[in-house]
């Protein structure tokens, strides 16, 4: 259902219990994860969406040439805002769809 959401105001598809978009959402959620990494709580992130930071807790964007975050396994990466360095642990999942051919 199209709702309003609390934070941006943008209306946008939500479920019916939810009054915040999926996008702000996951803003409030790295902003958190961030302030947590920040003040010492945690030093680690795991099933997230986007590569956090565990020293300063930026998301790091990356792109197609970036092959390491596509490959299953560990790997050392460094920060694109502090610099420093950090064990990457990437799990490749893949999941199928099937569906009847109409001949
Ligand atoms: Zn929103
Ligand atoms: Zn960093």
């Amino acid at each position: 259902m199209l709702k309003t959401c609390k934070i941006c105001g943008k209306q946008r598809e939500m479920m019916s219990w939810e009054n915040t978009c999926f996008q702000c959402n996951e803003e409030k959620h790295y902003k958190e994860l961030k302030e947590e990494i920040l003040s010492g709580e945690t030093a680690s992130t795991s099933c997230e969406d986007k590569i956090v930071c565990p020293h300063c807790g930026e998301i790091q964007e990356y792109d197609a040439d970036d092959y390491e975050v596509y490959e299953d396994g560990d790997h050392v990466m460094q920060c694109h805002d502090c610099e420093k360095y950090f064990r990457l642990t990437v799990s490749v999942s893949y999941y199928y769809d099937t569906e009847i051919l109409n001949d």
